[in-house]
């Protein structure tokens, strides 16, 4: 099935990632949140963040998941400092709904950097 029909819990390939069912090359991990490499990377860093709670899209956030949220830009800010990125500075994408290109409907940050990137993006 492709990627872009995927939108439940069932069959989120995000999910299986978290299963350990689906590999990845995971660079963080916690009970709330985990972070791993792009399998298609837009420049050299580019990481994946994404909340161990199946939600959608920044679309599908509710009051009760604010912790989550604020623990997700936490885990992104941490490994800004551990990829010694901040210096050369980073981009982080979320892309909401299809016509933004969101392609895997559980929510992600991408972490983009080590190339320049123009404003406004494409
Ligand atoms: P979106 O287009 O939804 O904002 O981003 C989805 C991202 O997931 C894309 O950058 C794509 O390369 C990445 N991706 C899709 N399938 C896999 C996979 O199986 N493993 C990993 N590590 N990344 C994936
Ligand atoms: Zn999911």
């Amino acid at each position: 099935m492709e990627a872009s029909i995927r939108e439940g819990r069932e069959d989120c390939l995000f999910c299986r990632i978290i299963e350990k069912k689906i590999p990845s090359k995971i660079v963080y991990e916690d009970t709330r949140a985990i972070a791993f490499e792009d399998v298609n990377p837009q420049a050299p860093v580019h990481l994946l963040v994404i909340p161990v709670k199946h939600i959608a899209s920044l679309s599908a956030i509710q009051p009760k998941d604010d912790a989550i949220l604020t623990h997700l830009f936490s885990v992104v800010s941490r490994l800004a400092r551990e990829k010694g990125i901040v210096e050369r500075g980073y981009r982080t994408v979320i892309n909401s709904g299809r016509g933004a290109g969101q392609t895997v409907f559980h929510l992600h940050v991408h972490l983009l950097s080590g190339r320049p990137f123009q404003w406004p993006p494409g």
